[in-house]
C-alpha cells in the first residue's frame, strides 16, 4: 500500500496541463450550442407554437398536447443533427446531483410493417413513469405503488449532453406530492411573484411580475486523480476523515486570488468553453483561500434556470476533471484544519419593468419602495431564522459552519453601516419629518439620502451568513455541494409569506384612510423595531455572539438531525401550505428523508472510518512499532545495561506511545461499532439520525486524533496514505 502512495505521488508530479483549444474564435460562435434556446427553438417550431411556450414560460398558461406535439417534433429535430439518439426526462430527486434514464428515439413503426423509426411525441416529452422506488421519498411513495411521474417544465431550456436530449422536469409522486426540489422551488417562484407583483404595485402600477434571481458562486478543490485513488475515505466520503495537518498550509494567505496553477488553468478554460456551450454565462474563476480551492461564477440569472444551470455544470466539472487528471472535490469540508467550500447564493428580486427591488433608487419613490422590500426582508429572515437554517444544514455543510472560515450556524443579516444608519433613522423619526409632500404633491424622504452606489466593498462582512451586499443579498451559508433550490425555496417562500402580510397591513390602513406614504411608514417602523434581532454586522466567529444571538432568541441549535425539525414547526407549516409551496404531509416526509440521508452519510463515515483505522492504519503502526522494538533488543545485545537504557530511551517512549494509541484506537472503533449497532435498531428515522449524531460521530474526531499522532511519529515510507502536503499541494 505505501508503494502506492509513492506511486501515485511520483505520478502527479509528473503530470503536464492538457492542451484545450477554444470551440471556435468568438464565443458567440459556440454559446449555447447545445441549448434548445429561444434562437433554435425559432428555426425548429412555428412562430404560433412559440408564442404559446412562452405564454407558458411567463404566465404559467398549460400546454395542450398538440403544442406538446409540436415541440418534440421540433425538438426532436434539433437533438437529431446535434447527434443524439436518446433523450431523457432530467429532474432533480432529494439526493445530491440529478437524475436520468435515457430511452433512445427509436420505436417500430406499425403501420409500415414494423420498421424501426425515431420517435419522439409531445405524450414523451410532457411526462414519464420512471420506475422510481428507489429514490428517496419519506414514505409518501410505497415501494409496491412505485409509480412517480416526471413533467416537463418549459422553463429550462432542453439541452444535449454527448448523445442524450436532456428534458428538464419535476417528479412528483402518484398522488402528487412533489418528490425532488424544482417542484417546490417553482411553487415558491410564482408565490414570490404573486406577493412581490402587489407590493411593488404601490409603488408603481405598470409592475406585472417579480423575478427572482440567482446568482451561485461555486467554491471547490481539486485533487490529482491518483493521489484520490489511494485516499479510501476521499473516494467513500468525499472528505478526509484524517490526515495531520500540513505544515503549510493556507496561513501565508499566498494562494487566494494568486496565479492559478497550470494544470488547473487548463481545467478552468475546459470548464468555461463546456460552460459557454449549455449557455451558463461563467464569468469569474479564481483561487480561493484554502490551497487547490478554486471559485467559479456565472452572472446571475432567472432562479430556476440558473439553478438548473448551477447543477449541470457540477456534473459537467465532474467530468472535465478527469480529462484533466483531477478529482473535483463538491464537499464542504474535505480537509479539516482549512476552509471548506461554499456556494454563496446571490439572491435578489427585480420586475419585468427592469427595477432591482434591492437597488437603492433614483427617486424617494424608488427608495421607498427599496426600502420597503428590504425591512420584509428582514421580517422575513428574522421570523424563520430557523427553518432558513435548516434549508442549508446538512451532514457535510455541518462542519464547515460554525468552523472559523465560515458563517456560524446562527443566521443573522449584516446590512453595513450605510443602511444600518438609514433603519435606524427612519425607526426614530416620526412619519411628519421623514416624508414630505412638496407643493407639486412630489414625495420627499426625509431620512438619510441612499447613495445610488454603495460602497459595498470597503463595508463587507466576510462572516456573516446572509449578507446585504448593495443590490443583492448574498446567502453565504448555503454548502458547495448542495442544490441551491432548498435554500431559494425558503427565502422566497418566506419573503412571499412576509409580503402579502405587509399588503394585508397596508390594505387595512388604506381601507381607514391613512395615505399610502403614511401607511408604509408606519408599517416599516413597526417592522424595523421588530426585525432589530437579527441585524448583526459585527464578527460572526466570535464566542460572544453565539451568547448573544442565544438572548436574542435566534435558533442556536448545532446538531442537524433537530435542525430540520425547524420544517414542522406551526409557523413553518403555516408558511408552506399558505403560500402553497409544499403541504403539510410533504414538509413531514422530507424531513424523513433529510434524516434517512443524514444517519446513512454518518454511517459510511462510520464504517470507512473504522476499516482505514484497524486495517490500514494500525497494522502500519504496529510494524513500526516491532522495527522499534527489534532495534532496542539489538540494543541491549550489544551494550551494557546502563548504556543500552540511555540509548533506547527515545525509542522505548514511542513504543510505549504507540502502542497506547492502538490501543485507544482500537477501544474507540470497537464503541463506535456498537454505538451504530444501538443505533441501528431503531425504527423512527429521527431518533435514529438523533442517535447517529449524539452516540456516533462523536467517535470521529477521537479516533481521528489518534490517527493523526500517529502520522506524525510512524517512518514517512510505511504510511500507507497519501499526507495532507501530497494532497494539497501537487497539481
Ligand atoms: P463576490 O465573490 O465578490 O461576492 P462574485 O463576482 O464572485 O462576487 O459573484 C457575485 C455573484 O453575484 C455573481 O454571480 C453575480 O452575477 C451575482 N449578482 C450580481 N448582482 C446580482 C443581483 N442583483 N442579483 C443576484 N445576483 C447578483
Ligand atoms: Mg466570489
Amino acid at each position: 500500500m505505501s508503494l502506492l502512495r509513492f506511486k501515485v505521488v511520483e505520478d502527479a508530479f509528473k503530470k503536464k496541463a492538457i492542451a484545450v483549444e477554444a470551440p471556435g474564435k468568438a464565443v458567440s460562435d459556440y454559446y449555447g450550442k447545445y441549448v434548445f434556446n429561444r434562437e433554435q427553438m425559432a428555426k425548429y417550431l412555428s412562430g404560433e407554437t412559440i408564442k404559446i411556450i412562452l405564454n407558458a414560460i411567463d404566465k404559467g398558461e398549460v400546454l395542450n398536447r398538440d403544442v406538446a406535439d409540436h415541440v418534440a417534433a421540433g425538438m426532436k429535430m434539433w437533438a437529431m443533427e446535434m447527434g443524439a439518439t436518446h433523450y431523457t426526462h432530467w429532474f432533480h430527486p432529494l439526493t445530491d446531483g440529478t437524475a436520468e434514464k435515457h430511452d433512445a428515439f427509436i420505436e417500430y413503426e406499425t403501420r409500415a410493417g414494423g420498421r424501426v423509426i425515431e420517435e419522439f411525441t409531445g405524450k414523451l416529452l410532457a411526462q414519464q413513469e420512471p420506475d422510481a422506488s428507489s429514490f428517496p421519498s419519506g414514505g409518501i411513495r410505497n415501494t409496491f405503488e412505485a409509480r412517480g411521474y416526471t413533467a416537463w417544465d418549459p422553463s429550462s431550456p432542453a439541452f444535449v449532453v454527448d448523445d442524450t436530449l436532456c428534458i428538464p422536469t419535476v417528479f412528483i409522486s402518484y398522488t402528487g406530492e412533489a418528490l425532488d426540489y424544482k417542484t417546490p422551488l417553482l411553487k415558491s417562484l410564482s408565490a414570490i411573484d404573486k406577493a412581490a407583483t402587489a407590493v411593488a404595485q404601490i409603488f408603481d402600477s405598470k409592475v406585472k411580475k417579480v423575478y427572482s434571481y440567482l446568482g451561485w458562486e461555486q467554491e471547490y478543490f481539486l485533487v490529482d486523480d491518483g493521489l484520490y485513488a489511494a485516499r479510501p475515505d476521499l473516494v467513500m466520503t468525499q472528505r478526509t476523515l484524517m490526515g495531520h495537518e500540513s505544515a503549510k498550509n493556507q496561513q501565508l494567505e499566498d494562494h487566494y486570488f494568486g496565479a492559478i496553477p497550470t494544470r488547473v488553468q487548463a481545467f478552468m478554460k475546459d470548464i468555461e468553453y463546456e460552460a459557454y456551450k449549455y449557455a451558463i454565462p461563467v464569468k469569474t474563476r479564481h483561487n480561493e483561500v484554502a490551497p487547490n480551492q478554486f471559485e467559479l461564477a456565472p452572472i446571475f440569472g432567472e432562479t430556476n434556470l440558473s439553478n438548473d444551470q448551477n447543477l449541470l455544470i457540477m456534473a459537467i466539472m465532474k467530468r472535465v476533471a478527469r480529462r484533466h487528471g483531477f478529482r473535483v472535490l463538491l464537499h464542504e469540508k474535505p480537509f479539516a484544519g482549512i476552509n471548506g467550500s461554499g456556494k454563496h447564493n446571490n439572491w435578489s428580486l427585480g420586475t419585468d419593468t427592469g427595477v432591482g427591488l434591492f437597488t437603492p433608487g433614483r427617486t424617494p419613490e424608488e427608495n421607498l419602495q427599496f426600502i420597503t422590500f428590504l425591512v420584509n426582508t428582514l421580517v422575513a429572515v428574522h421570523r424563520n431564522n430557523a427553518l432558513l437554517k435548516a434549508s442549508i444544514m446538512s451532514a457535510n455543510n455541518a462542519h464547515r459552519l460554525g468552523a472559523n472560515e465560515a458563517p456560524p450556524a446562527i443566521i443573522s443579516v449584516f446590512l453595513g453601516t450605510q443602511i444600518s444608519g438609514v433603519l435606524d433613522k427612519l425607526e426614530k423619526s416620526t412619519s411628519e419629518e421623514a416624508i414630505v409632500v412638496d407643493a407639486k404633491k412630489k414625495m420627499k424622504l426625509g431620512i438619510a439620502h441612499i447613495p445610488e452606489v454603495l460602497l459595498d466593498n470597503t463595508d463587507r462582512n466576510r462572516t456573516s451568513p446572509f449578507a446585504f451586499t448593495g443590490n443583492r443579498f448574498e446567502f453565504r451559508a448555503v454548502g458547495s455541494s448542495a442544490n441551491c433550490a432548498s435554500a431559494m425555496t425558503a427565502i422566497n417562500t418566506a419573503v412571499a409569506y412576509q409580503l402579502a402580510e405587509f399588503k394585508k397591513e397596508y390594505d387595512a390602513k388604506i381601507t381607514s384612510g391613512v395615505t399610502k406614504e403614511k401607511a408604509v411608514f408606519d408599517l416599516l417602523k413597526k417592522y424595523i423595531k421588530e426585525s432589530k434581532a437579527i441585524r448583526f454586522d459585527g464578527n460572526g466567529y466570535s464566542n460572544q455572539w453565539k451568547e448573544d444571538a442565544k438572548k436574542r432568541g435566534l435558533d442556536c441549535q448545532t446538531s442537524v438531525p433537530r435542525i430540520f425539525e425547524a420544517y414542522t414547526s406551526e409557523e413553518s407549516i403555516k408558511l408552506f401550505t399558505q403560500t402553497g409551496v409544499l403541504s403539510q404531509k410533504e414538509l413531514h416526509a422530507r424531513n424523513e428523508v433529510k434524516w434517512e440521508t443524514y444517519t446513512k452519510k454518518i454511517q459510511i463515515e462510520a464504517r470507512v472510518l473504522g476499516d482505514l483505522a484497524l486495517n490500514h492504519i494500525v497494522p502500519v503502526a504496529s510494524k513500526y512499532q516491532s522495527l522499534l522494538l527489534d532495534n532496542i533488543t539489538r540494543v541491549k545485545a550489544v551494550f551494557n545495561d546502563e548504556k543500552a537504557t540511555k540509548i533506547n530511551a527515545i525509542d522505548m517512549n514511542l513504543v510505549e506511545e504507540i502502542a497506547e494509541r492502538i490501543s485507544v484506537i482500537q477501544t474507540e472503533v470497537a464503541a463506535m461499532i456498537d454505538a451504530r449497532k444501538k443505533a441501528n435498531v431503531i425504527e423512527h428515522e429521527q431518533q435514529k439520525a438523533n442517535a447517529y449524531h449524539d452516540t456516533v460521530s462523536p467517535y470521529f474526531d477521537k479516533i481521528r486524533y489518534q490517527i493523526d499522532k500517529l502520522e506524525e511519529v510512524v517512518d514517512n515510507e510505511m504510511w500507507p496514505l497519501p499526507k495532507y502536503r501530497e494532497l494539497l499541494f501537487i497539481r
